[in-house]
């Protein structure tokens, strides 16, 4: 038995209740949850722009400690601290194998499905099997996830920060440095300073580039992204492409990182790249938000790169170490990225604070 917030229907507030959790099977562990972050997939989830079945617990970012482990789990032992990752890489499939653990196929499965590996899930709500978004629903005292979805941290970073690692900082930090490849000297702009557009612009930073333009509607979040390395930040306007060209010796940044996902953003982020520049998509889009480029004149002739970026490429045995590593020197800042905490009881608080795109981050704490 565990506290757990259940999602029974979209848009209605999230039901605080006692569910049913199952032990870890063979490879899974069971965590007691320290930390979780309310990122906006939750919301997407929440308000059905993200099909996901119901009921789910939500939560795909979170932190604590394994309390028990299943059959054959080597990675990780009672008491150890964790952070957990949405995306339960396995190493040896084609992609782990060439180097895209971002877009691993086991792990796909078991995301798209709101379910353990299996296929199914560890939550019971009257007899009947509750959800658990991303393969984790870290909205809830306890939950079993798959081992190798959960890396082991130092006692050094607080679960509450820890947290965040999960997906937004994965997410944003990742895109700057993983999959865009920032080098020392770049003009990066960051189109969208939520959770992960944020890390977007420390990563750029703590690659080294020279000039970081952050974009967004909110003054608070823009402030915040000059804390964390941001060298202009502008509003968004009808003259914003034209303000970054003049930030960027009048041709346009090396790489447009666009963390919004709406169709003016991701027309501007083309726009704003320079010849031989790179557009680097990260936002979470609808279907409807489409590419309309030229491919001779504005792809060919430019010579620019249009990627996509899934989860920052992340390798999170690789990349969860090398940002704690980050943060114990100081680098990487991630308890300013935690601008609201909730108790769990607080929980649809929480969805709310997130929903509204204030901050860079709400987190729900737990004793
Ligand atoms: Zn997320
Ligand atoms: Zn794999």
């Amino acid at each position: 038995m565990t506290h757990a917030a259940v999602l029974q229907s979209p848009h209605h507030p999230l039901l605080l209740t006692d569910v049913d959790l199952e032990p870890p099977s063979r490879g899974e562990v069971m965590v007691k949850i320290g930390a979780t972050g309310v990122c906006h997939s939750d919301i997407s989830v929440f308000n059905a722009t993200l099909p996901n079945p119901v009921p789910v617990v939500l939560g795909h970012e979170g932190a604590g400690t394994v309390v028990q482990v299943g059959d054959g789990v080597t990675e990780v032992a009672p008491g150890d601290r964790v952070v957990l990752s949405w995306l339960a890489q396995c190493g040896t499939c084609f992609y782990c194998v060439h180097r895209q653990p971002q877009l691993c196929e086991t792990a796909g499965v078991a995301f798209a499905k709101g379910a353990l590996l299996d296929g199914t899930t560890r939550y019971r709500l009257n007899g009947q099997p509750v959800y658990q978004m991303a393969g984790l629903g870290t909205f809830s005292q306890r939950c079993v996830v798959p081992a190798r979805a959960a890396v082991k941290i130092p006692d050094t970073i607080p679960f509450s920060s820890a947290a965040l690692l999960g997906c937004g900082v994965l997410t944003g930090f990742g895109a700057a440095v993983n999959t865009a490849g920032i080098a020392v000297g770049d003009s990066v702009v960051v189109l969208g300073c939520g959770g992960v557009g944020l890390n977007a612009v420390q990563g750029a930073r703590i690659a080294g580039a020279r000039t970081i333009i952050a974009i967004d509607m909110h003054q608070e979040r823009l402030e915040l992204a000059s804390r964390l390395g941001a060298t202009e930040v502008l509003q968004p306007s009808d003259g914003v492409v034209r303000a970054v060209r003049a930030l960027t010796g009048g041709r346009g940044a090396d790489h447009v990182l666009e963390v919004v996902g709406r169709q003016e953003t991701v027309r501007d982020a083309v726009k704003m790249t320079r010849r031989g520049g790179q557009v680097v998509l990260v936002g979470a889009a609808g279907d409807d938000v489409t590419l309309t480029v030229p491919a001779f004149t504005g792809v060919v002739m430019t010579g620019k790169t249009i990627r996509g970026s899934l989860y920052g490429s992340a390798d999170i045995k690789r990349d969860v170490p090398r940002l704690v590593g980050l943060y114990e020197s100081g680098q990487l800042k991630l308890d300013e990225l935690v601008t609201e905490t909730f108790e769990f009881s607080q929980v649809n608080d929480a969805v709310d604070y997130c929903a509204s795109e204030k901050g860079a981050r709400a987190v729900v704490v737990f004793p």
